[in-house]
C-alpha cells in the first residue's frame, strides 16, 4: 500500500524514457548560460518582412481572435494551394487536399500517429530530425535508419531496397535534409517512388527548407513524381521561409484520403493553431518572387562566410546544398567526439553548436559530425569564427 514516503513511480512511460531533453533546447539553453554565440538551434536573427508581421497585428484588430477552422482558415488553404501550384504545378482542392498544423513538427507527429501501428516501420534517411524519432516511438512504430554519408551525403538506393521489409509501412523523407544540407536529386526520388510504388508504401516528405536552396539546387516535391501524388503526405512551414520560425504555423497536402487521416489525428493534438499567423501567412505566400530569392541569397552569402572560416580553422566541412545548416568533421582539431566537443566548445571558445551523433541509431556514423548554423546575420558569424579563431578549438 503505497505511503506518503512512497517515491511515486517513474511518470514518463518506458518506450519514451530514452528521449531525454531536445538537443536544441539543451544547447540554446548552455548559450544563454555560458553568454556564447549560438550556432546551433536553427533560428534567423533578423525577422521576416514588415508587412507581414503588420497583417498579423491586423488580423487581430479585425476581430480574426476566436477559434479558426479545424482544417485552417480558407485564406491560407488558398494560399497554400496557390504557393503549390505556382512554383511546382501541383493541383490541389483548398477544402479537401489542405490541412493547417501547428508547424510542421506537428504535421510530423499528427501524420505518424494516424499511419503508423504498433511494430510498423518508418525507413527514415539518417541522421534524422530529432522529432521523428520521439513520434515514431510515439506511435509504437520502429524506426529504420538508412544512413547518408559524408562528404555529399547522397541516398545509397541499395540501402533503402534493403531496409523495406514486409513491416514497413511509411519512407519519412526530409530534403533539403537537415542536419546536412543534402538536397536529393530527381534520380534520387525517382528511385525512392519506385520503391514506394512496388512496396506500397506511403512517403511522408518534410519540405520545410523548400526554399532554401543554393547554387541553382533545385528543390523536387517527390508528390510531383509519377505515382506519388495518392501516396505522398507533404509537410512544410512557413517558420524557415519567411523567417518567423516562433510562428509556427505549418501544413499537409496530400490526396483527400490522407490528409483526411492526419486530420483525424491533429484534431485532438491542438484541434487548431493561432488564427491571427494564419491570415498573415497567406498574405506572405502571395508575395512577390524577390521575397523569396533575397532570403535563399542572404543565406547563401552566410554560408559561404561560415564554411570558408571554419575551413581555415582546419575542420573538414562539407558545403551544404540547402537548409540553415553546416556540417563540420571535427577530427581533424584533434577531437573524435562532436558532443563533447560540442559541450566544450562554450567554455573554451564561447560558441555552441549542435553534435551529429543524437541524430543517429548507428551513433558511430555520426560521432567526428557537428552542425553549424548561418541563418545570423554576417558580423556574428564574423563574431563567432574569431572567437573560435581566439579560443582552444584544437583538441
Ligand atoms: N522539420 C525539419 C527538418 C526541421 O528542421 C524543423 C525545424 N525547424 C521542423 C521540421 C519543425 O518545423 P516547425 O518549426 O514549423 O514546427
Ligand atoms: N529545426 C531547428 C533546428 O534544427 C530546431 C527546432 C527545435 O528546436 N525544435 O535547429
Amino acid at each position: 500500500m503505497p505511503t506518503s514516503e512512497t517515491t511515486p513511480r517513474e511518470p514518463l512511460v518506458p518506450r519514451l524514457r530514452g528521449l531525454g531533453t531536445s538537443i536544441f533546447a539543451e544547447m540554446s539553453a548552455l548559450a544563454l548560460e555560458t553568454g556564447s554565440i549560438n550556432l546551433g538551434q536553427g533560428f534567423p536573427d533578423v525577422d521576416g518582412p514588415d508587412v507581414i508581421k503588420q497583417a498579423v497585428v491586423d488580423a487581430i484588430w479585425a476581430g480574426r481572435n476566436q477559434y479558426p477552422p479545424g482544417m485552417g482558415v480558407p485564406e491560407l488553404r488558398h494560399a497554400i494551394a496557390d504557393h503549390q501550384r505556382r512554383f511546382y504545378g501541383i493541383e490541389l482542392d483548398a477544402d479537401t487536399e489542405v490541412l493547417v498544423t501547428a508547424g510542421a513538427t506537428e504535421a510530423v507527429a499528427a501524420a505518424m500517429l494516424a499511419m503508423v501501428d504498433t511494430g510498423d516501420e518508418v525507413i527514415a534517411l539518417e541522421p534524422y530530425y530529432d522529432s521523428y524519432a520521439a513520434t515514431i516511438a510515439m506511435a509504437r512504430g520502429v524506426r529504420v535508419p538508412v544512413t547518408l554519408h559524408a562528404p555529399d551525403f547522397a541516398l545509397d538506393v541499395a540501402a533503402l531496397r534493403a531496409a523495406v521489409t514486409e513491416r514497413t509501412r511509411v519512407i519519412l523523407l526530409n530534403t533539403p535534409h537537415n542536419p546536412t544540407g543534402a538536397v536529393l536529386s530527381r534520380a534520387d526520388l525517382a528511385a525512392i517512388a519506385q520503391v514506394a510504388v512496388e512496396h506500397d508504401l506511403v512517403v511522408i516528405s518534410d519540405e520545410v527548407y523548400e526554399h532554401l536552396t543554393f547554387d541553382g539546387a533545385v528543390h523536387v516535391p517527390i508528390a510531383t513524381l509519377p505515382g506519388m501524388a495518392d501516396r505522398t503526405v507533404t509537410i512544410s512551414s512557413a517558420g524557415k521561409t519567411f523567417s518567423f520560425t516562433g510562428w509556427k504555423v505549418g501544413w499537409v497536402t496530400g490526396s483527400p484520403e490522407l490528409v483526411t487521416a492526419v486530420r483525424t489525428t491533429k484534431q485532438f493534438l491542438t484541434y487548431v493553431s493561432a488564427g491571427p499567423f494564419q491570415y498573415a501567412i497567406a498574405e506572405a505566400l502571395a508575395l512577390p518572387q524577390h521575397v523569396y530569392t533575397d532570403l535563399r541569397d542572404r543565406l547563401q552569402a552566410q554560408r559561404d562566410l561560415l564554411c570558408a572560416g571554419l575551413a581555415e580553422l582546419g575542420l573538414e566541412v562539407y558545403v551544404p546544398r540547402g537548409t540553415y545548416f553546416v556540417t563540420t568533421d571535427v577530427r581533424p582539431l584533434g577531437w573524435d567526439d562532436g558532443l563533447a566537443f560540442c559541450r566544450e566548445l562554450p567554455a573554451r571558445c564561447g560558441v555552441v553548436a549542435i553534435p551529429h551523433q543524437v541524430f543517429y541509431d548507428n551513433t558511430a556514423v555520426g560521432r567526428p559530425l557537428v552542425r553549424w548554423a548561418f541563418c545570423k546575420q554576417p558580423d556574428v558569424l564574423g563574431d563567432a569564427l574569431a572567437r573560435l579563431r581566439e579560443g582552444r578549438l584544437a583538441r
